[in-house]
């Protein structure tokens, strides 16, 4: 039976949060003097906190919540599940019904070629064991020496202890010790600070940058190059139409495989159900995540080409186990929420709705650019960011004294709408697909009222 329903205390919950958890990329003593906010319940577009304060969520969690909270079919997709079987290992050929149609279902939908799935729990893990068997790979085609790998200046692939290092963001090196000496980056292709007088030329630098990286490590020694189709946690920065073509096909020319990171861009995020669609792209791998399940249960999947597929396969000795694995990898329940989740993007009406609404979504973020904070809008479909400077001429951003971030983010929470807040003045935002129009105009009316908020402080004012 169930137990009856005991009081919360706010004031305990929060003593405990503070001794006890550690909160992800946040610092201790920040947090210990702030506090959390405990959020307790969500539907569609909306949370709640343990306050009762009913606030926007324009982030879809952590860019991950594509379909909204509180989507019962995923609930009774996950009982069900768990009711029948809550746990079955990939090891020992063993194998659960919803994991390999899952993996059927993923081939069917993602750029040609990749018709092999290697499920983990999140994307850090899916970096990880792309990072892995390209390091397999190489060895087992007999070019041993490629173990150099390269990516993008702003990108982020994650924070285990090597994707970390793939990352370029100085938070997630400083005292971690990385990057490895194996791993290198090349500018981001980041137009609204670049000196690229147009996109072409912008192209043009990113597929310089690569070819000098490359012979300056010596191609021999080369095993890949990873990019996220759009930069997300470097603070959405969006490349030029074209751009990924151009970096993939300057991968197939040097003979280094090419890695999408689409752990955010997946799923409809960008319009199509993946970045690469919109290119023509067929990466070497590809990396996927948050969407994958919307959030609702751990889960991420590295798709694998036949070409790297099979480089393994026959490289490796026929009586030994390839030692690459995970307790959870396939894991029922998560499998059977992937199912469920993708069935809601593409017959429940999500990723169409994501695709029509995201014409509200450009026009908001557009409208925003005449604000005296604003120096730069973008996006591409339901991502898109809004770069705040202290002086449009110069681009100047705002002295880090000023912990403009962390101002934006109360001042937004207290307006009744979540954004991300990034340090370097960027706000990202990444709406679930199921937005209506009005929740749509309500985030950007939202988030103007914010900004015009922050311009009445008389610090921010004497800084423009
Ligand atoms: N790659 C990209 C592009 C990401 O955005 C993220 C997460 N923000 C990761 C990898 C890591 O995913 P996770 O946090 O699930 O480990």
């Amino acid at each position: 039976m169930a137990s009856p329903a005991q009081p919360i205390s706010n004031r305990s919950l929060l003593e405990m949060d503070r001794d006890h958890l550690i909160h992800p990329v946040t610092s201790f003593r920040a947090h210990e003097s702030r506090g959390a906010t405990i959020l307790q319940s969500g539907d569609g577009m909306w949370l709640t906190d343990i306050d009762g304060n009913r606030v926007l969520d324009a982030f879809a969690g952590l860019w991950c919540v594509n379909v909204g909270y509180g989507q019962e079919s995923i609930v009774e997709a996950a009982v069900e599940q768990m009711r029948r079987l809550p746990y079955a290992t990939g090891y020992f050929h063993f194998g659960s019904e919803p994991a390999i149609r899952l993996a059927e279902k993923l081939v069917s939908l993602t750029p040609e070629g990749l018709n092999h799935v290697f499920f983990t729990l999140g994307g850090s893990d899916a970096v990880d064991s792309a990072i892995r068997y390209i390091t397999h790979y190489w060895n087992a085609v007999g070019q041993p020496s490629r173990k150099q790998f390269i990516a993008l200046e702003r990108g982020y692939h994650g924070s285990s202890t090597t994707g970390s290092g793939l990352t370029a963001l100085a938070n997630f090196h400083r005292n971690f010790d990385v990057p490895l000496k194996w791993q290198h980056h090349i500018p981001s292709p980041y137009g609204y600070r670049s000196d690229a007088a147009d996109d072409a030329e912008l192209i043009a630098q990113s597929v310089g940058h690569l070819k000098t990286k490359v012979a300056q490590l010596g191609n021999e020694n080369v095993a890949a190059f990873f990019c996220e189709p759009i930069q997300g946690s470097g603070g959405v920065v969006v490349p030029p139409k074209g751009w990924l073509k151009a970096m993939r096909d300057c991968c197939t020319d040097l003979g280094i495989l090419f890695v999408a990171d689409e752990v955010i861009t997946g799923f409809g995020r960008t319009g199509p159900l993946f970045a690469c669609e919109a290119e023509g792209v067929s990466p070497d791998l590809m990396t996927l995540a948050k969407g994958l399940t919307a959030g609702y249960a751990p889960m991420g999947a590295l798709m694998m080409s036949d070409k790297v597929y099979h480089g393994i396969a026959d490289g490796a000795s026929p009586d030994l186990a390839i030692g690459h694995g995970l307790t959870y990898s396939g894991h029922p329940v998560s499998a059977a929420i992937g199912l469920e989740v993708l069935r809601l993007y593409l017959d429940g009406g999500i990723l169409a709705n994501g695709q029509s609404v995201s014409a509200k979504f450009e026009t908001g973020l557009a409208a925003l650019s005449d604000h005296p904070l604003v120096g730069d809008t973008r996006g591409r479909g339901m991502l898109g960011a809004i770069e705040l400077v202290a002086d449009k001429a110069s681009k100047a951003r705002f002295a880090p004294e000023l912990k403009l971030a962390d101002r934006l983010f109360a001042a937004g929470y207290g307006n009744g709408v979540i954004f991300r807040a990034f340090a370097d003045n960027i706000i990202g935002l990444a709406p679930a697909l199921c937005c209506s129009d009005d929740e749509m105009e309500m985030i950007f009316a939202r988030i103007r009222k914010t900004l015009d908020g922050l311009l009445e402080e008389s610090d921010i004012r004497k800084a423009i």
